[in-house]
Formats: structure tokens, sequence, C-alpha cells
């Protein structure tokens, strides 16, 4: 046996990060079920580094050293499953399972307790940045035993992306914490997404701006504090021309968001933890309307009248308004990272996990799609405290919300006005003034169910818990409960 490491799995993800291994000096074992894969990577780029290509699971686990560390890079669900049985019989206890696909972290919590029973390490580990990052330098989120990251941590340092000269990579926590973690990221990349596509709308429909115009606004957003990977790659998708017609690439692109579904987990785990997290909500049905292709068509059929888009905005006042977009996008930015934030502590209290939320952020500065700027000043928020409750309570970011919220709300105004969807923006302001609002009408709401079910209500004057029911003056009091 000579290989320190091996990637099961050598499709585009795979094949890249075991490159990436071998080029930081790892000798690398590699199995695909179908041999073709392998032979393909050993043809194009066995001369990177030290391969050891096998061709069975059997002969792939005889290369490995122990305690032998196996990656696996197969598609989530069904085929990573019986890949981890198959591994799981060739090895022996004190080996290590990592899976590196876009598993749901439910699952891995429920395979690292089936595998740890057999006395193996199960480490379910996030990875970030696509096919480029799993090559240069992704980032990376393991979850799994304090004993296996003392194997794997120096390898996966070796591979990570490096930001402000410090690996992107940290232990985040047990079993699943590495792919929750992840699939908040997901959530996040949603939400930042949705932000750019709604400042682009407002530029595009609102005040009638060319994509190239646009694409220069982006290129000088990139400057400030909005520095990121995805405003950067908007500015390239924006100057793009369709090779065919001469056209903006843009324009010939269908209108129809794709999801494969961590978005959907991301806010699916939030309702079960009763975590607001309205950003990325907003984002992932944002996607899902512009995939219902016989409603928006019904729509037009209907023809569903109101504003067409177009903001009256003088010349005069376009730079500033393009400004108060800047603004928005910030504002609505921090709130979708505080909601994002809060679902990883909530998700911790329920798993029992210790996350550094410092470190979260620290290791998505870089290799990662939602790679950011900003994600250095987040960083510095939670390993302060102050952002222990909400990253909207720590100064510099209350600070940058006080300065952005006449823009936000300008913008969500006119946005309104004209009939341009803002639904990010907007339900990230209503988020932002709920959160500040002393008293909110779910005192209404509690009225209301005490009278149609008898749920019971607390009072402000009593002691907090203390339960309390009226018998609500009649007309109005069913006979049905909720
Ligand atoms: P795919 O998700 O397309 O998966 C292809 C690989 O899975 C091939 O190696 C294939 O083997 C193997 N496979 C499929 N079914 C089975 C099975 N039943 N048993 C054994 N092996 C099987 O590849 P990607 O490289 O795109 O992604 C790999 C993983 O990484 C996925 O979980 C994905 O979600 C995750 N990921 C992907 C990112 C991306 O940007 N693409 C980013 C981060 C994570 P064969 O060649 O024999 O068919």
């Amino acid at each position: 046996a000579t290989a320190n490491i091996g990637v099961v799995g050598l499709a585009a993800m795979g094949s890249n990060l075991a490159r990436n291994l071998a080029h930081h000096g790892n000798t690398v074992a590699l199995f695909n079920r179908h041999y073709e894969r392998t032979e393909k990577l050993m043809d194009e780029h066995g001369d990177e580094g030290n391969f050891v290509p096998t061709e069975s699971i059997e002969q792939f686990v005889a290369a490995l050293k122990k305690p032998r560390t196996a990656i696996i890079m197969v598609k989530a669900g069904e085929p990573t499953d019986a890949t981890i049985n198959a591994l799981v019989d060739a090895m022996e206890p004190g080996d290590i399972i990592v899976d590196g696909g876009n598993s749901y972290f439910k699952d891995t919590i429920r395979r690292e307790k089936a595998i740890r029973a057999r006395g193996l390490h199960y480490v379910g580990c996030g990875v970030s940045g696509g096919e480029e990052g799993a090559l240069n330098g992704p980032s990376l989120m393991p979850g799994g035993t304090e004993e296996s990251w003392k194997t794997l941590g120096p390898i996966l340092k070796s591979i990570a992306a490096v930001a402000e000269g410090e690996p992107c990579v940290t232990h985040i926590g047990e079993n699943g914490a590495g792919h929750f973690v992840k699939m908040v990221h997901n959530g996040i990349e949603y939400s930042d997404m949705q932000l750019i596509a709604e400042s682009y709308d407002l530029m595009r429909r609102g005040l009638g701006m060319s994509t190239d115009q646009i694409g220069d606004v982006f290129d000088e957003w990139n400057k400030g504090e909005l520095n990121s990977y995805l405003i950067e790659i908007t500015s390239t998708v924006l100057h793009q021309k369709d090779a065919k017609t001469g056209k903006p690439l843009l324009d010939v692109i269908v209108d129809r968001a794709g999801m494969k579904g961590t978005g959907t987990w991301t806010v699916e785990t939030a309702l079960e933890l009763g975590t607001s997290v309205t950003g990325i909500g907003e984002a992932v049905f944002a996607r899902a309307l512009s995939s219902q292709p016989q409603l928006r068509a019904g729509a037009q059929k209907a023809g569903l009248t109101g504003p067409d888009g177009s903001l009256s905005i003088s010349d005069a006042d376009r730079a500033a308004f393009i400004e108060d977009i800047r603004h928005a996008l910030y504002a609505s930015k921090i709130v979708a990272y505080a909601q994002g934030f809060n679902e990883i502590s909530d998700g911790a209290k329920e798993y029992g996990w210790d996350i550094d939320m410092a470190a979260v952020a620290r290791i998505w500065r870089g290799g990662c799609i939602i790679r950011a700027q900003f994600l250095n000043v987040v960083s510095d928020a939670f390993q302060s405290g102050e952002a222990d409750v909400s990253l909207l309570f720590a100064p510099y970011f209350k600070k940058a919300v006080e300065q952005a919220q006449d823009s936000w709300r300008r913008v969500v105004a006119r946005a309104a006005e004209c009939g341009i969807p803002v639904p990010v923006f907007s339900s990230s302001l209503a988020y932002y003034d709920g959160l500040r609002s002393g008293r909110l009408p779910a005192a209404l709401i509690q009225g209301q169910r005490d009278l149609f079910g008898a749920h019971t209500y607390g009072r402000v004057d009593a002691p907090e818990g203390a339960a309390f029911h009226t018998l609500w003056a009649e007309p109005g009091r069913p006979e049905i409960e909720e």
C-alpha cells in the first residue's frame, strides 16, 4: 500500500479533487465504477503527480495506507449509499470514509451513526467551489469526529483554497455539521444571486439600461464593500455576446432558473427549526416561479394588468438611484447572512454541534461561490461576540444598515410602484422592520387563536409562561376548533 488517500468517483468533481490532492504531494488511489473514467484521468493527467489507479474496490482499499482514508465523490443519494456499503465491507475499524458530495445532512447523521457502529470514521464534508474549486482550491466543510480530523485535517488543509494566508477549511463539528453548514452556504448563495438579479432587473427594465452599462455598474460595485465572486461573474455574464445572433447572451437565455435542491433543504430545515430565513425562502420561491412556464404563460394570456416596470427617473437622478440599489443590495445581503447564521446556530443547538461561526465565515472567504470581502468583517463580528444573537446587532453591520436604509426603502417603494418584483429586497426589509418593532401585531393573532381555538395567550403584566383564556364576546365564537 502506497497511497495516503483515495478518491472514489472520478467525474468532474472527483477527478479534479484527485488531481488537486496529487499536486500537493499526496499519493492518490483512484477508483470509479466504470474504469474508463479512471483511464481517462490517467491518460490526460497521470503525469501530474502520484496516482494509483485501481479496477475494483478491493484493489482500491488494498492500495491505501492505514488508517485508510477514502473520499467519495459520486452522485448524492442512492449511489453514495452503495459506494459507502462497498467501502465499509472492504475497510477496517479505524479507517476513514469521507463523503464530499452534496449529501443531505440528515443522511450524513444516519450514515455516520451506522458506520461508527462498525468502528470506522465517517466524515460528511461540504465541498464548495464547483469543478474549478475542486482543482485549484475549494472551501471545505468537514464534519465527523475529532479523531478523524487529526488524520484528515492536514490533507484537507493542503488542498483547500487560501484566503488571507489561511486554508479555507475547519473542522465544523460532529456527524452532519459539515453538510449542514454547506447546505446553509448554498441557501445564502441563492439569496446573494437573487439580490443581484433584482438589482439587474431594476436597472434593465426600470432604468432602461443596456447589459453593457449594467455590467460596468457591477464592475464598479466590485471595487467596494460588495466585492465578491458573484458580483464579478455577473459583470462577465452581462458583457457576454451571443456568437449566433450578436445580441447580449443574457437576452437569448431562457428565463427559468434551475435548482438541485440544497436551497429547498435550507428552507425546509429552517421551517423545522422555526428559524426565519425569509431572504433564502424568497430566493428559492423566485426560482420556482420562474420555472412554472404554464403559470407564467397563463398570466400573459389572462392579461394580468399593472405598471410596465419602467421607472420615471430623470437622467439627472439616475446615478443616485443606482446608488440606492447598491445600498439596498448591501443591506439585504447583510440580512441574508444574519438569517443564514441564525439557522446554523439554531441547527447547532438542535443537533448538538459546537460550531465556531467566526471560523465558518473565515473558510467562506476563499474557494466557494459566496466568497466575498465582506466575510472578513462578518468573521470579526462573530469573533468579538458582537454577532452572537444576530449579525445585525454587531456595530459595524448596524451602522451599515443604518446608512443604507433610506435607499433600501426607496428602492422597495419604487419597485412596488413600477411593478418590478423584488422579493428578497422587500422581504429582507420586512424582516428588519419586524425585528426592530417593539410591539408586533402577533398580539392580534394570539387573540384570534384564543377566540377560535382556545389556544390561550400570555399577558404583558403576568409572568412569562402564564396562559390566559378569554370567553370572547359573541358573535364570532364558532363551535369548531383549529
Ligand atoms: P455526478 O454527480 O455527475 O456523479 C457522477 C459520478 O457518480 C461518476 O463517478 C459515476 O460513476 C458515479 N456514480 C453514479 N451512480 C453510481 C452508482 N450507483 N454507484 C457508484 N458510482 C456511481 O458527478 P460530479 O463530479 O458533478 O459530482 C460528484 C458529487 O459532488 C455529487 O454528489 C455532487 O452533488 C457533488 N458536488 C458537485 C459540485 C459541482 O459543482 N458539480 C460542487 C460540490 C459538490 P460512473 O462513471 O461509473 O457512472
